[in-house]
C-alpha cells in the first residue's frame, strides 16, 4: 500500500470532496492577516447548508480511502517515509514561496468546510456549532503562519535555518484545527512533516492533509501515516532523524515520548484542569452563561474546558445563581450531532475509568446540583452534571476528567479562590468573572496559567489575538504558544548572518 501511494506522488491528487459545500461567503486569503468569520447560522442559506451536512453524517466515509492508503503496518514502510521526509528540499524554498502554498491551503480548507464538518461529526461526534469555529481556526493558522513566514523571510540580519523534520501527533478533540495548526506551523518554518493523526480522528486528519497536498505542499515534505499499534510509534518518535515533535495530548503521553528518546526537542501542549472564579462583583447572568459554555461545549472534552467553578463569598450561597445555573444546564439539548439542535454531543468513547467515576459517584461533602444521566445504550451520551460542595484537595478539585462534569467549590475571598486555582498542577486556562478592576488586576498578577480570560469563556482561543499554551504541567518544552508570534521561531534554528559590530 505504501509503495502504491509513493508511486502516485506525481499523479494527480484525487479529490474526495463535494464542491457544493460552501458557505454563503468565502474567505479572503491574500493581504494582511484577519481572523476568518465563522458561519452565521442565522442566515437561511447557511441553515440549509448545515442541515444538508448533518443528513450525510450517518453514512459518511469521506476520508476512509485516505486512511486505508496511508496505514503503515511494517517498520520498513515507516523507514521509507522517514527517509523521504528527511531528504525533502522544502526547507530550501523561500518563506514567501512556502507562504503562497499555505494561502492556497487556506482557500481549499474553506471550500471543504462542509466536508470537514461532516467528518468531524461522523468520526468524533462534534456538533456543527462546535466544529465550524474549528475550521475557521485551521484557516486562521494557515494564513497567520503564512504571514509570519513572509515576515521572517524579509529579516536580513539573521539567517533563518529551518529544522529538517517535524513529527506531529495531534489529539482527537480538535481533529482539524490542531493537526492543521501544528502542521502548517512546521511547514511555514521550512520543516518537512510526518503527521500521525489520532486513531479516533483519522479521517479528519487525512482530509486536512489532503487539502495541503492539493494546495501544493510536496508529497515528500508532508507525510500522512496511520500507524498500526505495536512499536511503530516508538520507532517514529525515537528516530534520530526526527528534529522535533509537536504534541498535543495528555501529560503522560509527553512523558512516554520522552522515555522513547530523552533528547527529542518537544513542543507539547498537555493537560489542563481549569477553573473560573466568580466573585460577588460579577455579572452573574454572564458568568452562568460562560461557565456552562466552558464546561460543557464538546461535552467538556477540551484541554481548555472549565471543569471547576470557584464561587467567592455570597456567590456560593446565592439562590439566584444556583437556580440560573441549574436551569441553564438542564435546558441544554444533549444528542448526537445528527440532531441539528444538539448543543452537547457524545463522548469520543463510552465513559469509563476516572470519567465514569466522576459521572456516577460523589466524594465526601459533594452533592448533585444536576445529576448526570446516561442517555442511550452507546454509553457515549451523558447529560451534563454539576457537583456542589467540592472540597479543596479532592479529586474533583485537582484531576482532569475530560467530560461533562462541573464541580463547584466555595472560597471565602479572592485570595482563597486564587490559591485554589493555583493548587492544581496544571496551568492551561483560567477564568475570572468580576467587573471590579482591582479584583481583575490582582487576579491577573497572581494566577498561574497560560491563557487568562476575564469575563469570557475559557474556551475558543483565537489565532493571533489569544495565542494558546500553558504553564506548569500543561506544557512540555519551551511553552511557546500556538497561534502566536514566536511559534515559528520556536520551530527554527537561527544563526547570525548579517554584518556584526
Ligand atoms: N485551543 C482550544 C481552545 O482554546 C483548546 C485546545 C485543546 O483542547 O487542546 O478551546
Amino acid at each position: 500500500r505504501f509503495v502504491a501511494s509513493l508511486a502516485a506522488l506525481d499523479s494527480e491528487v484525487p479529490a474526495p470532496h463535494r464542491v457544493q459545500d460552501r458557505r454563503t461567503d468565502s474567505v479572503e486569503v491574500e493581504g494582511p492577516f484577519h481572523n476568518v468569520a465563522d458561519t452565521d447560522p442565522s442566515l437561511s442559506g447557511n441553515r440549509g447548508w448545515a442541515e444538508a451536512i448533518i443528513a450525510r453524517v450517518p453514512a459518511s466515509t469521506l476520508g476512509a480511502d485516505l486512511v486505508r492508503d496511508h496505514t503503515i503496518t511494517r517498520s520498513e514502510a515507516l523507514e521509507s517515509v522517514i527517509n523521504t521526509a528527511h531528504a525533502s528540499l522544502w526547507g530550501s524554498r523561500s518563506g514567501v514561496e512556502r507562504a503562497a502554498v499555505l494561502r492556497r491551503a487556506a482557500a481549499i480548507l474553506d471550500q471543504r468546510r462542509g466536508d470537514l464538518l461532516e467528518v468531524m461529526a461522523a468520526e468524533c461526534g462534534k456538533t456543527i456549532d462546535q466544529g465550524d469555529p474549528e475550521v475557521s481556526e485551521a484557516i486562521d493558522f494557515a494564513l497567520y503562519y503564512a504571514t509570519l513566514a513572509e515576515e521572517l523571510g524579509t529579516i536580513d540580519s539573521a539567517r533563518h535555518r529551518s529544522v529538517g523534520l517535524t513529527v506531529v501527533t495531534p489529539p482527537w478533540n480538535f481533529p482539524v484545527a490542531i493537526p492543521a495548526g501544528s502542521t502548517v506551523a512546521a511547514l511555514a518554518a521550512g520543516s518537512a512533516v510526518i503527521i500521525k493523526p489520532a486513531p479516533q480522528a483519522q479521517q479528519c486528519g487525512s482530509l486536512m492533509v489532503h487539502a495541503l497536498w492539493e494546495a501544493g505542499v510536496p508529497r515528500d515534505a508532508l507525510h500522512l501515516v496511520h500507524l498500526e499499534e505495536g512499536d511503530l510509534g516508538r520507532a517514529l518518535v525515537a528516530d534520530p532523524r526526527v528534529d522535533r515533535l509537536i504534541l498535543t495530548g495528555a501529560y503522560e503521553t509527553a512523558a512516554l515520548f520522552r522515555s522513547f528518546r530523552s533528547d527529542l526537542p518537544m513542543l507539547a501542549e498537555t493537560s489542563g484542569k481549569n477553573a473560573i472564579v466568580i466573585t460577588p462583583e460579577a455579572d452573574l447572568d454572564l458568568a452562568v452563561k460562560d461557565l456552562v459554555a466552558s464546561a460543557f461545549g464538546h461535552a467538556g472534552q477540551k484541554c481548555s474546558a472549565a471543569s471547576l467553578g470557584i464561587l467567592v463569598g455570597s456567590v456560593a450561597t446565592s439562590e439566584r445563581f444556583r437556580r440560573q445555573l441549574v436551569d441553564a444546564v438542564e435546558s441544554l439539548t444533549v444528542d448526537h450531532p445528527t440532531n441539528p439542535d444538539a448543543q452537547v454531543g457524545p463522548l469520543i468513547s463510552p465513559a469509563e475509568g476516572k470519567l465514569r467515576a466522576a459521572l456516577t459517584t460523589l466524594e465526601a461533602g459533594e452533592s448533585w446540583l444536576v445529576q448526570p444521566r446516561q442517555l442511550d445504550e452507546t454509553g457515549r451520551l451523558w447529560s451534563p452534571g454539576v457537583k456542589a460542595g467540592v472540597r479543596p484537595g479532592s479529586t474533583t478539585h485537582l484531576i482532569e476528567f475530560f467530560g461533562p462534569v462541573l464541580g463547584l467549590v466555595a472560597a471565602a475571598d479572592l485570595d482563597e479562590a486564587i490559591a485554589l486555582q493555583n493548587q492544581v498542577e496544571y496551568g492551561l486556562t483560567a477564568g475570572l468573572h468580576s467587573l471590579n478592576p482591582d479584583e481583575i488586576s490582582t487576579w491577573i498578577d497572581r494566577v498561574q496559567a497560560g491563557n487568562l480570560y476575564v469575563n469570557r469563556t475559557t474556551v475558543g482561543a483565537i489565532v493571533r489575538r489569544q495565542p494558546f499554551g500553558g504553564w506548569k504541567k500543561s506544557a512540555v518544552g519551551p511553552g511557546t504558544k500556538a497561534g502566536g508570534p514566536n511559534y515559528l521561531i520556536a520551530l527554527s534554528d537561527w544563526e547570525p548572518d548579517g554584518p556584526r559590530a
